[in-house]
């Protein structure tokens, strides 16, 4: 069974989200926000995470920032869920540490193929990190 933990403070997007990747067989775990996400994270070690942006206490943003210093944790796939449409947040998301992000809002059929997609590819942040270290040098 694959587990797939669903990091959302709106509960009507908590559960369609919830809904659609059950109803796909897929295994969920919730948290209503990045600090809770966290330790759900830790105990289920799940396959994909899916995180939306704006959250009270710890954020998409901090999350993610968060995720990345837990050795246990940063090679699991980090999918934003964000409202955001507007140019250069893409770029802003993936230097952020996502592997990538799901628009809001949600539309049912997009979400279990981005997350198929996903599981299929796999996390691919150390990749982004070897990206910008190149640019460095
Ligand atoms: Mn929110």
């Amino acid at each position: 069974m694959t587990r797939i933990l669903i990091i959302e403070d709106n509960k009507t997007n908590l559960s369609l989200m919830t809904y659609v990747l059950d109803k796909f067989g897929y295994v969920t775990c919730t948290a209503t926000d990045g600090e809770e996400g966290l330790v759900v994270a830790l105990r289920e070690k799940p396959a994909l995470i899916m995180c939306d942006m704006h959250m009270p206490h710890v954020d998409g943003w901090e999350f993610a920032d968060r995720i990345k210093r837990e050795p246990a944790l940063m090679a699991i796939p980090l999918i934003a869920v964000t409202a955001f449409a507007m140019v250069g947040d893409r770029e802003r998301i993936l230097a952020a540490g996502f592997d990538g992000y799901i628009s809001k809002p949600i539309e049912p059929e997009v979400l279990v193929a981005r997350v198929a997609e996903f599981l299929r590819i796999g996390g691919r942040r150390e990749g982004v990190t070897e990206e910008k270290a190149g640019v460095a040098t």
